[in-house]
């Protein structure tokens, strides 16, 4: 679709990115997300750039468990005039080092493991959370995803929240192919279009609440349905069951395309990136930065000093 000019400006606190990660990888992924774009998505300048919250307030987050949703995270930064960080946290196990870090994580109680009805249930919860939030936008995102904050706030602007928006880059060249169950003994053909979930996706917040019938506290049975992957059930709610066509965006990107055909010269427009495997090679933005290849693999912290040169953490004087 045709993006309209600016219908509304957006605040960072507008949007819900929700971050889906495991145990495991909190060391390998997302301790470099908090360090890079996870800590500019925040409504106030308060702490500087990679500050670690008091301890203090950590135990009293703590004290909120085991579910604390969304809005309440946000309420206890408030009262402690602390930034509201825009971005959530969904994994499967408790990490006092990451609670130390930000009060924005979320245990879903999921299974660790790598299952589609594990994923399904951290999408739930995601969902859940987000429409708890009352924000404007969903996003979701995988924790080997470098998210453009400014260039999302920019492109998310051009659509109204209030109307039926899915917004992402599909993973296929053609709808999926998939059997719906209607009833106990009955099965029809069902295709559409999704959002791949590694590139990541949007969905309004209009769009959001009419899939409530089927993804509010029915999302795992609604993934049984057609029995596949949870970004796979986002689309067939959004398309096969609403009829909304997903916009695809080439801003969004996975690894599971060529990362090294995303020019340097444009990385200030893309939404989101990412690093990983490609046909068993690595695969990653390809950019001359202040960080070596073996220094910064995935490029995440050489990309963050292009992006936010000011970030005390990255060489002042180095040429990039
Ligand atoms: N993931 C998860 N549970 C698992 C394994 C992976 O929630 O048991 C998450 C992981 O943190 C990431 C996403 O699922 O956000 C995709 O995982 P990964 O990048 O390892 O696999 P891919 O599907 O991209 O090959
Ligand atoms: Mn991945």
């Amino acid at each position: 679709g045709h993006r309209q000019p600016p219908a509304e400006s957006l605040a960072p606190h507008d949007v819900f990115i929700a971050v889906k990660t495991t145990r495991k990888f909190h060391r390998a992924r997302l301790d470099l997300l908090l360090e890079t774009w996870i800590s500019r998505h925040k409504e106030m300048p308060g702490l500087p750039d990679g500050a670690t919250l008091p301890v203090e307030l950590c135990k009293c987050q703590r004290g909120t468990r085991p579910h604390p949703t969304s809005r309440a995270l946000d309420s206890v930064n408030r009262s402690y005039q602390l930034p509201l960080l825009g971005t959530f946290i969904f994994t499967d196990g408790d990490d006092e080092a990451l609670a130390r870090r930000t009060g924005n994580v979320v245990n879903t109680n999921c299974s660790a493991a790598h299952s589609r009805q594990a994923l399904s249930c951290k999408m739930a919860v995601e969902y859940d959370h987000f429409i708890e939030s009352g924000r404007k936008w969903f996003c979701h995102v995988d924790d080997d995803n470098y998210v453009n904050v400014r260039a999302l706030l920019r492109l998310l602007a051009g659509y109204p929240h209030t109307q039926d928006v899915y917004i992402g880059k599909p993973s296929l060249d053609r709808p999926i192919q998939a059997t719906e169950r209607v009833s106990e003994n009955k099965m029809r053909p069902v295709h559409f279009w999704f959002a791949t979930g590694g590139a990541g996706f949007c969905i309004s917040r209009g769009l959001a609440l009419k899939m409530s019938p089927w993804a509010r506290g029915h999302f795992m049975s609604t993934a049984e349905r057609i029995r596949l992957p949870d970004d796979c059930t986002i689309g067939y709610i959004v398309e096969a069951l609403l009829g909304v066509p997903l916009i695809r965006s080439g801003l969004f990107h996975s690894h599971l395309e060529n990362l090294q055909q995303v020019p340097a010269s444009e990385l200030h427009e893309q939404v989101t990136l990412s690093y990983g495997m490609f046909e068993s090679k690595r695969n990653a933005i390809h950019m001359k930065g202040p960080f070596s290849v073996e220094a910064d693999p995935s490029r995440f912290r050489s990309i963050h000093c292009h992006l936010y040169p000011d970030t005390p953490w990255c060489p002042h004087s180095a040429v990039f």
